[in-house]
This record gives structure tokens, sequence and C-alpha cells, in this order.
């Protein structure tokens, strides 16, 4: 018999994350502040520590993985590596399906990836709190996970309709050792503000993220931690492609195209971009993200200077964007519900060097289901995205006889998103195809920056920004 799960030895965890910018054509271009320049180090450093802008602004191709870090990994990593054969035989394609599995992690997807060496990056570097926000609670949990690993205290702002949602989510960031309010809160001037205006608040991303960055700026001892979009989580997240690189290599086979679902763009990248590395070295994979039609930032949005967050508290980046005040409809699949996309993932797209496909939410319902019943595993929501298009794809090769090798991140498991699963069975999720003038509405209130060329700042050394010089001493 031949094996299903291709699994590697502790021994084989990746020694370095891989960092796309060193093989890119073009170099990334710089986040820029209220006055349309490239942010300094010291508004970077209030809330995030050197060690980690460090690896921000990096342009070396491999960056070691901390002893630390790959220790705490073993817990769960190396990620098996799975043949979907019964899905094969249920599709009736000649195409062979594999799928890297994430959800094994404590937290049941991938984010654990990146919250763990940010914990232990912000240890190194002398913090003691660290805070951020989270809406279905998969990144807060991750986080709280992580604070444990390493002892820094978490403190998360989730998403207060969330937070009476989603209790069990709730209950893990306890057990974790973490503190978790329901954001706006009146702990902070921003969730006093919000209040004000709308004391019966639900809350939203944009509110919490502006708490949970004003408590970092305000003190010393204190950073923030950010679970997706910027190029260090992008760089945390390789593990899955590194790995699933080996474990391919193993039974000799190459992937033709790899299929991950697409919010902030960290899990995406991080199966991804291993073998983008591959393809400038002469190969072809084709890499797809997938979307949904809901919230179709890479296939309907712009490419432009757009703020991180509803308030425009963040820098401004470039990525596409349907404009950082597009209200998302309240699909399941929480985690791609982002206005943008992460500006390296933005960057590739605009270069041409990967694709994205939007999927509508009934589909990818469907192909969960229709997944969980011929693997066993129930996937997330998020997830179901990426199943769906590979489904499509091994449909394609059905009816024209193409033996293709498919690949796609199962980045999570279901198990806290049975109530989606139930209003699918019961008929009440809807398709939801974002209306044109919607987005160009929402599209009309990008900032506007002059033009910004890229960066005299990133350096031949090959270590990103000239401005880091100071702080890495
Ligand atoms: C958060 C999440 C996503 C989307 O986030 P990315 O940063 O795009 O990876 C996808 N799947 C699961 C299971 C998630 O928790």
């Amino acid at each position: 018999m031949e094996n299903t799960r291709i699994y590697l030895d502790e021994s084989e965890i990746p020694t370095h994350w891989y960092n796309v910018v060193a093989d890119m054509p073009n170099p990334p271009l710089p986040p820029l502040g209220p006055d349309g320049n490239p942010v300094g180090p010291e508004q970077m450093l209030q809330i995030f520590p050197g060690t980690i802008l460090e690896q921000e602004m990096s342009g070396e191709r491999w960056i070691a993985i901390p002893e630390e870090v790959r220790q705490a990994y073993a817990l769960w990593r190396p990620s098996p590596l799975c043949r979907a054969r019964r899905l094969e035989q249920a599709l009736g394609t000649p195409a062979k399906i594999y799928y890297k599995y994430e959800g094994v992690s404590p937290t049941g997807s991938h984010k654990p990836n990146s919250a763990v060496p940010q914990a232990y990056l912000n240890k190194v570097a002398g913090i003691k709190r660290l805070t951020t926000e989270t809406g279905a609670g998969q990144w807060g949990s991750s986080l709280a996970f992580a604070g444990q690993m390493f002892g820094i205290a978490v403190r998360i702002y989730m998403v207060k309709i969330s937070y009476e949602q989603k209790p069990y989510r709730r209950s893990m960031m306890k057990t974790w050792g973490a503190e978790v309010f329901a954001s706006p809160t009146n702990m902070t001037e921003a969730g006093r503000g919000f209040l004000a205006k709308d004391p019966n608040s639900q809350g939203s991303l944009g509110m919490a993220i502006s708490e949970a960055v004003e408590e970092a700026a305000s003190r010393a001892d204190t950073k923030y931690a950010l679970g997706s979009v910027l190029n260090h989580v992008l760089l945390h997240q390789t593990v899955i492609g590194l790995e699933a690189k080996k474990q391919l290599a193993k039974i000799g086979e190459y992937p033709d195209m790899i299929f991950a679902p697409c919010g902030g763009g960290s899990n995406f990248a991080g199966i991804a971009f291993p073998f983008l590395a591959d393809n400038a070295a002469g190969k072809k994979v084709r890499l797809v993200a997938v979307e949904p039609t809901s919230c179709p930032s890479l296939t309907k949005g712009e490419y432009a200077y757009d703020f991180g967050d509803v308030s425009g508290y963040t820098p401004m980046m470039k990525m596409y964007t349907l404009g950082h005040d597009f209200m998302p409809p309240g699909i399941h699949a929480g985690g791609l519900r982002y206005h943008g996309e992460s500006p390296l993932v933005s960057q590739l797209f605009h270069e041409k060097l990967i694709e994205a496909v939007a999927v509508p939410q009934l589909a990818t319902f469907e192909a969960g289901v229709m997944f969980a019943r011929a693997e066993g595993i129930i996937p997330a929501p998020e997830s179901n995205h990426a199943i769906r298009a590979c489904i499509d794809e091994a449909l394609r090769c059905k009816a024209s006889g193409e033996a293709k090798t498919l690949l796609f991140n199962l980045s999570g498991h279901g198990h806290f998103d049975m109530s989606a699963y139930d209003r699918y069975f019961a008929g009440e999720l809807e398709d939801f195809d974002y209306p044109r003038a919607a987005i160009e509405e929402s599209l009309k209130h990008l900032p506007k920056v002059g033009s910004v060329t890229a960066t005299p700042l990133h350096i031949s050394r090959g270590v990103g920004y000239a401005w880091l010089e100071p702080i890495r001493g």
C-alpha cells in the first residue's frame, strides 16, 4: 500500500524561514506615514520591537529560526502532508490531490506558526506584554498560546459581537492565560470614543486594532502583534511550504498547481513562496490565491496605497484593496473578511507571478462537506475556499484527461465553526457578489499619495531599509 500521509522527523523542521523579498524582481515599496513619507523607525518601534522590525525589513533570503522556536514548533510540527485519495476517487479525477494539514496545531490552524516566533522575538527584546485584536478568535487564541510558551502576558481586544457569539474561542484564550476583553472597551481613549458615539457598538476589527495599538504605544513594556499581512508574518509561515516541498520530494512528486485561501495572505504565502523560488530557477508551478466573491480584494480591488484599518490609524501600504472603509458582508469565513491584501502578495500578483480566483460561499461549503465525507477532516470555512478551487481544477482534469499534481493548504479545522455548517445545511447561507458600484464607492475614499519610488532604502547588503541601521546597532 502506498502511503497516504507523508511525515517528516522532528529534526526535519526547517532551520530557516524563506524570505521571498530576496527573489522578487522589484523591491517592495515602503509603508507611508500620514505625511506621505516612508514611516520612520521611531514610529514603528513604538509598537514593534527591533527584533521583529529587522525581519520585517529584511532582504536576506534565509533567516535562521531560533532553536527555542523550533522546539515550540515541535509540539505540532512537522505537520502531515496527505494524499486525498478518497476525494480523488469521489471526483473520478486522474489528478493527484495532496493537502498540507495545518489543523494539527494546538489552536487548530496555521496561525501559531507566526504567533510563536512573535512571542519569542518580543521576549528576547525584553518585552513583557503583548496586545492584539481578534475577530473570530483564531489569531487571539494563537497569540494566547504563544505568550504562554515564553512567559509573555497577552491582552486581547476581541470584537464584541464575536466575544458574545464565539464563547469557546474566548475560553481557549483564557485557558492559555490571556486576558480577553469585548471591544470597544472603556479602557482606552479610542474605545471610550467609540462608546461615546454608540454605547451599544458591536465592535469591529478596526476598532479593536485601534485599542490594541493605543495600549502598546502607551507602555514601554508592551508591544503589539499582528496575525497576517505584514512581511514578517508571511516569512514565519514559510515553514508550511518548506516542509511540503521536502515531503513531496520524499515521494518523488512536484506540484503543477498550489491553492490556498487568502485573507491577509499569510497562509497562502506560507505554502506558495518557497515554490516561487523554484519558478525563478526555471520550474513551472502555478500558485493560486483563493478569495471569497464577497470580499474580492485581489480579483476586483485596486493596487494602491491604503490604510490597514478602517479608522486610518495604521501606516499606508501599497496593496490590492477594496478601500479601507469597505464593509464586507457577514460571511462565515471570518479570516477572509479583510479589505486589503498583504503588500508582498499584492506586488507578486501585480507582477503576474501568482494568480487569484474568487469563489462564492455556497460552493465553498459544498466543497468542504465533500472533503469531510471523503477524507474525514472537517475544514475551517476559510480552508473550504482552497478546496473549492482545487476540486474545480481536478474536475477540469477529469474533462481533459490530464493527470496534474495538485496541492492545497488545509489551513485549519472547522470544529469551532460548526454553527456555520448548520446554517449551510439549513439552507440559510447565501452567495454574495459584491456589486461593482459599491466597490467603486469605497475606492473613492482611498488616501491620496504622490508617486513613491522603491527605495534607495533597500540596500545592497540585502538587509532592508537603511533607517534600520541605528536600531540594529
Ligand atoms: C486566519 C485564517 C485564514 C486567513 O488568513 P491568512 O492570513 O490569509 O492566512 C485562513 N484559514 C484559517 C484557518 C485562518 O484561521
